[in-house]
C-alpha cells in the first residue's frame, strides 16, 4: 500500500508535488488553528453559560431572602412578572415543595427535568449539572431555596439552543473559511510553483533540445535571481560553454588533421607507388622512396602534434627556432611530388638566422601557402618563394602566379570553411581550412602576414617572423 503511494508520488510532476503539499501543509495548520480556536471558544463560552445559569440560581435566592417574612409562596404564584429583571427569558425556574409538587413555575419554556436529589443532599449546597431536557441539552441547576416559612426545591432549566447554533456558525464559517483557504493556497501553490519551476522546465528543455539536435540550440535562459536555481542555471551554462567548446575543438581538430594529412599521405602514396613500380629492380629508388616515406611520416606526427596543441591551445614553445632552408627544401621535395609539374623556387638573402617558430609550424604554414599557389592556379604553376635574413627578423614572402583573389574575398579567405569558389576547384579537396590553420599558426607564434593579389596575376603571402 504505501509502496503504491510512493510509486504514485514519483510519477508526479514538481509542480503537483508542489502545488498538492502546499495545500497539505497549508491545510494541517489551518485545521489545527482552528480547532484549537474552536476548543478555546467552546470551553470558554459555556463556561459562560453555566456562570450565568449559577448566577441566575443565586440572584433568585438572594431576591426570596431580602422579601418580607409575611410573603408566601402563594403571593409569587400569581405573579411571576416581577422576575422578568432576574430570570432571562429563555430560563425556566420551577419550585418544588418536599413532596416534589411544583408550586411555582417562571417562564415555563422547557419541560421539568427530573429531580434526583433529595432536601438533606441539596443541604450542601447548589447542584449544576448538563443534561438533555425537551431533547436539547442544558444546564440544570438545583438548590434549596426559602421563601417565607417555605423551603422547597428550586430547579433552574438554562438551555444551551443560542450557545449550540452559535458554535454551529463558528463552525460552518471555519469550514467555509478552510475550503477558501485550500484553494487559494493550491492557487497560491501553483502560481509559485510555476514560478520556481520554470527555470527548472527551461533547463530539462534545453538538455533535451541539446540531446536531440546537438550544441546548435542556444542556451538562453530568462532567470537572473542570484539563488540556487539561478547558481544551477549558471553552472549548467558555463559546463555546456566548456563541453560546447572542447567539442568544437575535437571537431576542428578532426577537420584540420584531414586537411593537413591529406598532402603527406599524397606524398607517401606517390612514393609507394614508385617503389612498387621500379623499386624491386633499382635499390636506388628504393632506399630513397622509403627514406621519404618514413621522413613524410615522421612530418605527419609532428604535424598531429602541433594540431593537437592548436586544439588544446598549448602555449607556444618559447624556446623552439627553425631552420628555414630545411624546412623550405622538405616541404619543397614533398609537393615535387605530388605536383611534378609546378615549378617551386626559393630564393635567399641575407645571413641566416633561425625565427621563433617550431619547424613543424613553419613547414606547416609554408606547405599551405605554397600548395595554394599551386592548386588555384590555371597556367603552369610556378611559386616563387623568397628568404630574406635580417637582424631582428625574417621576411618571407610566397609569390604566385594563379589565378588571384579578388578584393571582396581577400578579408575572408582566412575565415574557416571559406572557399572562393568552390564550384571552381577543379583539384578536390579544398576544404577551406588551410588558411584558417595557417592563421592559427601565425597567431600562435606572433607571426605577422599580409596577403595582396590581383586577379589573373597571382597572389603574394608575406610573412614576417621574429627572431
Ligand atoms: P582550401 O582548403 O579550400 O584551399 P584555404 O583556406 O587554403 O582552403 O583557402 C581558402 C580559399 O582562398 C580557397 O578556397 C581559394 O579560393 C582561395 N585561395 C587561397 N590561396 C589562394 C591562392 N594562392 N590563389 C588563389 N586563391 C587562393
Amino acid at each position: 500500500m504505501k509502496t503504491k503511494y510512493a510509486r504514485l508520488l514519483k510519477k508526479q510532476s514538481l509542480k503537483k508535488k508542489w502545488t498538492f503539499s502546499t495545500a497539505i501543509v497549508i491545510f494541517i495548520s489551518y485545521t489545527l488553528i482552528c480547532s484549537v480556536i474552536y476548543l478555546a471558544l467552546y470551553s470558554w463560552l459555556i463556561q459562560n453559560e453555566q456562570n450565568n445559569a449559577a448566577r441566575t440560581a443565586d440572584d433568585l435566592t438572594s431576591f426570596f431572602r431580602s422579601q418580607d417574612h409575611s410573603f408566601s409562596i402563594q403571593d409569587f404564584q400569581g405573579n411571576t412578572g416581577l422576575f422578568k429583571a432576574i430570570v432571562h427569558q429563555n430560563q425556566t425556574v420551577r419550585i418544588f415543595n418536599k413532596d416534589g409538587y411544583e408550586v411555582l413555575t417562571i417562564n415555563n419554556i422547557n419541560s421539568a427535568a427530573p429531580v434526583e436529589l433529595s432536601f438533606e443532599q441539596l443541604l450542601g449546597g447548589t447542584a449544576i449539572s448538563k443534561e438533555t431536557v425537551d431533547d436539547e441539552d442544558a444546564f440544570v441547576v438545583t438548590r434549596l431555596v426559602t421563601i417565607g416559612n417555605f423551603t422547597g426545591i428550586m430547579q433552574l432549566i438554562h438551555p444551551l439552543t443560542a450557545f449550540q447554533s452559535m458554535m454551529k456558525y463558528v463552525l460552518t464559517t471555519m469550514l467555509i473559511a478552510g475550503i477558501g483557504a485550500i484553494l487559494i493556497a493550491g492557487l497560491i501553490g501553483y502560481y509559485l510553483a510555476n514560478i520556481l519551476i520554470r527555470p527548472i522546465q527551461d533547463l530539462r528543455d534545453s538538455m533535451l533540445s541539446i540531446q536531440s539536435k546537438g550544441f546548435e540550440e542556444k542556451i538562453n535562459f530568462e532567470y537572473d535571481a542570484e539563488d540556487e536555481v539561478g547558481d544551477l542555471l549558471k553552472i549548467y551554462q558555463s559546463m555546456m560553454a566548456d563541453l560546447q567548446n572542447s567539442f568544437a575543438k575535437q571537431q576542428q581538430f578532426v577537420s584540420d588533421a584531414s586537411h593537413e594529412l591529406r598532402t603527406p599521405i599524397q606524398a607517401i602514396e606517390g612514393h609507394l607507388s614508385l617503389i612498387k613500380r621500379w623499386g624491386k629492380d633499382d635499390p636506388e629508388v628504393l632506399k630513397e622512396s622509403l627514406d621519404t616515406s618514413l621522413e613524410e611520416v615522421a612530418r605527419m606526427k609532428n604535424m598531429i602534434e602541433e594540431l593537437l596543441n592548436l586544439a588544446r591551445k598549448v602555449d607556444r614553445d618559447e624556446e623552439a627556432t627553425a631552420n628555414v632552408a630545411n624546412a623550405l627544401s622538405s616541404v619543397k621535395e614533398e609537393l615535387q611530388m605530388i605536383y611534378p609539374e609546378a615549378k617551386i623556387e626559393i630564393i635567399e638573402s641575407g645571413e641566416e638566422v633561425q625565427p621563433r617558430v617550431t619547424e613543424n609550424a613553419l613547414a606547416q604554414i609554408m606547405r599551405n601557402l605554397i600548395e595554394n599557389g599551386i592548386r588555384y592556379n590555371e597556367q603552369s604553376p610556378l611559386v616563387r618563394i623568397e628568404v630574406n635574413y635580417l637582424s631582428e627578423s625574417v621576411f618571407i614572402t610566397v609569390k604566385d602566379n594563379g589565378i588571384g583573389i579578388s578584393q571582396e574575398h581577400l578579408p575572408y579567405i582566412f575565415d574557416r570553411f571559406y572557399r572562393v569558389d568552390a564550384s571552381r576547384e577543379n583539384k578536390g579537396g579544398g576544404t577551406g581550412l588551410g588558411l584558417s590553420i595557417t592563421k592559427m599558426l601565425a597567431n600562435k607564434y606572433n607571426i605577422e602576414m599580409d596577403v595582396s593579389s590581383e586577379i589573373g596575376i597571382g597572389t603574394m603571402f608575406t610573412l614576417k617572423f621574429r627572431v
